[in-house]
């Protein structure tokens, strides 16, 4: 049995499922210690704004199920409903949500479909139990409607690691004379001299040909730094965007290999980045905001990295759907830890595979205007409760009672329902 149990597990995890640790003390899935049912919690809210939930209103269609076999959730106007896993799904059942798996005994969350144009499950920030979410490389994290990508945490401050500064389309290396020609008579296009200077090649930065071919390393870097304007922080935080040549729109090069050692050293003169540090993307979501592209590097020495559209902000993103603190990260043994700071449009972190429904903890997960909170309900047999059924919406137990509470109040406050009205969804504060 404890074989085939392993088996089991390690085809699981093959197929991408995280598994909670197993002790020796686990027994093997039983009657008496899986969950039978989860309780969903659906909000929805009213408005159907940009995919963002309002954190605050007061108005959101609130529905409670408790479900005990592998279903579906589907949402249909603000209604959302719980098919069973065999019902068909036709476009007039609505839109797909997510899936509730069992395995192992226990639920799990997963997309709704495969394939690549299923709604995107976000992990509620502001809903995980006291913690925070501990950030990983490659996470995606979504305040209000703007995304960043984690490009880079460094924690440790003894091996001298640097931000990486490569956005997805500027990865071009640009060597200095590596066809080794005699430019002692070629000029620079900045300054109009002629041959290289001591420690200052001629270099090809972009794609200008004949006369205007040729810059000194120099004196490109000096436009750059009248260009760029890298702060001084504490710490060495910056924020670092590509920039392209005036004249023939080609980004230049993030790194130019120097030397006849051939160092690799970035084009822009940035400052020394103190670990532990994060490397956030902007992740941008038409060509209209093409200027924002860049990275946020921010060094957490001494500070906790605050994000919103606040003066203070070390991330500032001037929008309606931030909030003026929306969250903060901070670096705790060993982890970078973001937090939500009741943000009206909330923070959220992208779901990248199945996630176990566990017994003492519920989750909540956004998507667009829906936040479903699911929570196991243990120790509640099979038999007494019926399939899919929608339970009141008077709390009928102290379990209901609980996942009310926590769709209700968490989501209430007396600042007063932003959403009637204005175009933008509201205005976070
Ligand atoms: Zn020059
Ligand atoms: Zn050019």
């Amino acid at each position: 049995m404890a074989t085939l149990f392993s088996q089991w597990r390690e085809s699981l995890q093959r197929l991408g499922f995280a598994m909670p640790p197993q002790s020796a003390a686990t027994p093997a899935p039983g009657p008496g210690t899986i969950s039978p049912s989860v309780q969903v919690v659906a909000s929805t809210w009213a408005r159907d704004s940009h995919d963002l939930f309002d954190f605050e209103a007061h108005h959101l269609q609130t529905q409670t199920f408790s479900v005990s076999e592998p279903a579906i959730c589907v949402r249909n106007g603000t209604e959302v409903r719980v098919l069973g896993e065999r019902e068909t799904l036709t476009p007039g059942n609505g839109e797909p949500l997510l899936r509730l798996v069992q395995r192992d005994g226990a639920f799990w969350v997963d997309k709704a479909s495969s394939s690549s144009n299923s709604k995107k499950l976000w992990l509620v920030v502001r809903d995980f139990s006291g913690c925070g979410h501990r950030v990983a490389e490659g996470d995606v994290m979504k305040l209000g409607r703007f995304k960043f990508r984690v490009r880079q945490l460094a924690a440790n401050a003894c091996d001298g690691t640097q931000p990486e500064l490569k956005l997805d389309d500027s990865g071009v290396v640009c060597c200095t004379n590596n066809a080794g020609d005699d430019l002692t008579t070629t000029m620079c296009r900045i300054c109009l001299l002629e041959g290289p200077g001591e420690d200052d090649p001629l270099i090809t930065p972009c794609q200008c040909k004949g006369t205007i071919e040729y810059v000194h390393l120099g004196c490109l870097r000096h436009w750059i730094r009248g260009r760029l304007n890298l702060s001084d922080a504490s710490g060495g935080s910056y924020f670092y965007r590509p920039l392209a040549c005036e004249l023939c729109k080609a980004v230049y090069p993030t790194y130019i290999h120097t030397g006849t050692d051939r160092l690799r050293e970035p084009l822009v003169e940035v400052p020394l980045t103190q670990p532990p540090f994060i490397v956030l993307e902007n992740m941008v979501r038409d060509s209209q905001q093409h200027a924002a592209r860049g990275l946020h590097v921010i060094s957490l020495t001494d500070k906790v990295l605050k994000l919103g559209r606040g003066h203070e902000s070390d991330v500032r993103i001037a929008d309606v759907s931030i909030s003026r603190c929306h969250a903060t990260i901070r670096f705790q043994r060993g982890h970078f830890i973001l937090e939500d700071n009741n943000s009206k449009f909330g923070t959220l972190v992208a779901m990248k595979k199945p996630r176990i429904v566990e017994p003492s903890k519920s989750i909540s997960i956004q998507m667009g205007r829906t936040v479903l909170s699911i929570s196991a309900q243990p120790g509640v047999g099979s038999c007494t409760i019926a399939p899919l059924q929608q339970l009141p919406g008077v709390p009928t137990s102290a379990q209901d009672e609980r996942a009310l509470r926590l769709s209700l109040l968490t989501r209430g406050s007396s600042r007063g329902d932003a959403g009637a009205g204005q175009a933008g969804g509201g205005t976070a504060d």
